[in-house]
């Protein structure tokens, strides 16, 4: 797995970094939706069962990896109220896993024709698709509500046509895969959306 785009940030998994670094995604929403369930319900306070779906993901160079993923999900065993927790790994109600979202609408922006390509097959993910992951950022991602909560913790603003290029620059620029994590961790409030395609 290698990528790079025009400002030069460059990220290479090996598989034992690529399997390690899908772990800890999982290991994040695992500890989250443990946190969640021993919250018990919102409404009434019952006790929380997991209640997951199958979900078929597209993970890229880490499709090996994603083979029989469950979405996680909690159900109310008294009043039936659902609850899905935040996740680092799904993004909204996209086949496409957040990082694979991320990567490539970041590396697709300024890129040659050729170098382009290369990108999306390294990712799986068609020109029009990244497309529209562009213009989501630009127009309906910003009009969310975790968005109006958490853009004013930005200085200097960030900058809407520049996402989500210069989101992902905020976070600190330690070594990738460290700042996608990051990212991911920031973007989990829209994992649960039901908006996004
Ligand atoms: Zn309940």
């Amino acid at each position: 797995m290698f990528i790079e785009n025009e400002d030069g940030w460059i990220m290479t998994l090996s598989p034992e970094a690529g399997r390690r670094f899908f772990d800890l995604l999982l290991t994040i929403d695992r500890e989250e939706c443990d946190r969640v369930q021993a919250l018990g319900c919102p409404d009434c306070l019952g006790p929380l069962d997991r209640g997951d779906n199958a979900r078929k993901l597209r993970a890229g160079p880490l499709q090996h990896l994603a083979v029989g993923l469950r979405r996680a999900n909690l159900c109310c065993r008294d009043c039936r109220h659902r609850q899905m927790p935040e996740s680092v790994v799904f993004l909204g109600r996209r086949v496409y896993a957040g990082f694979v979202v991320v990567l490539a609408s970041i590396l697709a922006s300024g890129l040659t024709p050729r170098r382009l390509a290369r990108v999306q097959m390294s990712l799986g993910v068609s020109a029009q698709t990244v497309g529209r992951w562009q213009h989501w950022w630009r127009s309906a991602f910003v009009a969310t509500p975790p968005w109006a909560s958490r853009r004013g913790d930005f200085l200097p603003p960030l900058n809407r046509l520049a996402l989500p290029t210069d989101l992902m620059a905020r976070f600190k620029r330690d070594a990738n895969p460290g700042r996608l994590l990051l990212m991911l961790q920031f973007l989990a409030p829209w994992s649960n959306l039901r908006e996004g395609r």
